[in-house]
């Protein structure tokens, strides 16, 4: 069996450091997941990863603090306007500090997530950020996944704690969704010049995606120096305008996640690398990082995640474990070994 000669190339000149440009991207994902050069891709970029991320791995966790007919209209999302079968609901106060003291107990989580519909009530997420403050190990960072805000709301978000926002151009912007890519943009440049981590993902990735269109929305999060990187796969809702399209395989999903390990080897603000949902696949692929959920999920007919498709803080880690990191990164400051997960 012949190896593609560029394909050896492009890997090895990223066993040296060198960050996959644009065009190479491109000419990565046009092989099949199945092939010899998908294989060759993945484990380079696995090899990269680990070298990069000293064998470290990261678990996040996210809290979806409410439902409601989102005028986002996601074509692809279990909330959107006009196609979502769920009933509004909010999580009361004291949900979310349940939550939250669930996922923060073992004092491993990385940083803990609120999500919101594309629009949301400010002043109550402020309030919500507030009252974590106190009740969440000091160490635990608090990151937003909101709708669109400005300049003064990020700023706002900041003096209130949040250490980071997460916020996507997504893949068709604007076609298979109701917002304004040019707005998605604007509110990366809001959370970038105030000083927050901009958390960032190649997603919902579908069948239908070209080559060419995932390496155009990978690159985003290079042009803009994104904290995080990751790849996310469409998952099938039945009730979504876009679901007849399909779904793609976890290893057609850890060959994208590979090219984003290693095209950001060219964006030095890049400090993690995720795959959405946790799986094994994409861990030996590039990504060091991993999310548990709970409450409201995008990708979910369940109106609570738990239990169904989101994993908790333990399943998690014993993931990375499985994936054969050696450490996990609980701060900024703080590494624990996870030798013994399995012990726990
Ligand atoms: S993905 Fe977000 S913005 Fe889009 S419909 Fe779902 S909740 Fe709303």
């Amino acid at each position: 069996m012949k190896t593609d000669k560029r394909v050896l190339d492009i890997l090895d000149a990223a066993q040296d450091g060198r960050a996959t440009t644009k065009e190479e991207c491109i000419f990565l994902l046009q092989f099949h997941e199945t092939s010899l050069e998908a294989g060759l891709l993945r484990a380079v970029a696995d090899a990269v990863t680990r070298r990069r991320f000293d064998n470290g791995g990261i678990v996040l966790g996210q809290i979806g603090i409410e439902i409601a007919a989102c005028p986002g209209k996601c074509k692809f999302c279990s909330f959107g306007d006009g196609h979502t079968a769920f009933t509004p609901g909010v999580m009361s106060d004291e949900d979310i500090l349940r939550s939250a003291g669930n996922f923060t107990a073992s004092e491993e989580l990385y940083a803990l997530f609120l999500m919101t519909m594309h629009t949301f009530d400010f002043e109550r997420l402020i309030h919500i950020v507030q009252m974590l403050k106190g009740r969440i190990p000091q160490e635990t960072q608090i990151v937003v996944n909101i709708g669109d805000f400005d300049q003064s709301q990020a700023r706002n978000l900041k003096s209130a704690g949040v250490n980071g926002a997460y916020h996507v151009c997504r893949l068709r912007e604007g076609t298979d969704t109701a917002l304004a890519p040019e707005e998605r943009k604007a509110t990366i440049r809001n959370i970038k010049d105030s000083g927050l981590d901009w958390y960032y993902c190649c997603e919902p990735i579908g069948p239908e995606h070209s080559p060419q269109e995932l390496a155009d929305q990978i690159f985003i999060g290079l042009e803009y120096g994104c904290f995080q990187h990751a790849a996310m796969r469409r998952v099938y809702i039945p009730s979504a305008p876009l679901s007849p399209q399909g779904q793609i395989s976890e290893l057609r999903l850890a060959q994208v996640t590979s090219v984003v390990a290693l095209a950001t080897l060219a964006c030095p603000e890049t400090k993690s690398i995720a795959v959405h949902e946790p799986n094994l696949l994409g861990l030996t692929a590039g990504a060091n990082t991993v999310y548990a959920e709970t409450g409201a999920n995008p990708r979910d007919t369940e109106k609570n995640t738990t239990g169904n498709r989101g994993r908790d803080i333990n399943v998690c880690k014993m993931m990375l474990y499985e994936a054969g990191f050696e450490n996990l990164l609980t701060s900024p400051r703080k590494v624990v070994t996870l030798t013994d997960a399995y012990r726990q």
